[in-house]
C-alpha cells in the first residue's frame, strides 16, 4: 500500500507522529483496535499490528475504531478533503494562508494534504491560492487605478517585489508592463 514501507510506518507509530494521521491506521491484532498514528495509547507489540489505508478497511476486518484517538472521525474521502480545501483557499487566499492553518482547516495532516492535493490537482495548495492571487492583481491591474505597491498589499503579498516576480514569472510581464499593454 501506498509507497510507505513498514519501517516508515512502524516508526511513526512509535512516535505518535500525527504528520501520518490520514495517510494509515494501524490494526492491534491483539486487542482488535484500530489507530491513528498518531494515538497516545501504548505503543503495542509490532509482530502484533498490521497496517491498512483507510480506518473503513480495519473496520471491515473487523477491528473496532480506538475510543481514544477516533480514527473513524478522520477524512477518509478524498474528493471531500480537495474540495474542502478549495473552499478555504478561495475564501482566505488574500490573507496570509499557510499549509498548517489550511490543514486544520481541513482536519488533516500537512503532509496528507500536500500529497493528496498534489495528486489530485497537479500543484500544491498554496501554489492554488498564488495562481488565485495573480489572476485576481492581473484584473486589479486592468480594470483599477491602484498602486502595484497597494494591489501587493491587498493581495497578501510579502513585497511589490515578491509581488513584481511571481507576476513575472507566471505571466511573462511586469505588472507595469501588464498593465500598459505591453509585453516584456
Ligand atoms: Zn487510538
Amino acid at each position: 500500500m501506498y509507497s510507505l514501507n513498514d519501517r516508515v510506518m512502524w516508526n511513526a507509530v512509535k512516535v505518535c507522529d500525527h504528520n501520518f494521521d490520514g495517510v494509515f491506521i494501524y490494526a492491534v491484532k491483539s486487542t482488535r483496535i484500530c489507530c491513528k498514528p498518531s494515538c497516545k495509547s501504548k505503543t503495542p507489540l509490532k509482530e502484533n499490528i498490521s497496517f491498512y489505508p483507510t480506518v473503513s478497511l480495519a473496520i471491515n476486518d473487523g477491528y473496532r475504531p480506538c475510543k481514544r484517538c477516533r480514527p473513524e472521525l478522520l477524512l477518509s474521502n478524498e474528493d471531500e478533503i480537495i474540495s474542502i480545501a478549495n473552499q478555504f483557499i478561495e475564501k482566505e487566499y488574500r490573507s496570509n494562508l499557510t499549509l498548517d492553518r489550511l490543514a486544520h482547516e481541513v482536519g488533516v495532516s500537512k503532509f496528507h494534504l500536500q500529497r493528496l492535493y498534489k495528486k489530485a490537482t497537479g500543484l500544491s495548495p498554496l501554489e492554488y491560492a498564488t495562481n488565485l492571487k495573480l489572476k485576481e492583481a492581473a484584473k486589479l491591474l486592468l480594470t483599477t487605478n491602484q498602486s502595484i505597491t497597494e494591489i501587493a498589499y491587498h493581495l497578501g503579498f510579502k513585497s511589490s517585489a515578491h509581488f513584481s516576480s511571481l507576476f513575472r514569472q507566471h505571466l511573462n510581464s511586469t505588472p507595469s508592463a501588464y498593465r500598459k499593454g505591453e509585453s516584456v
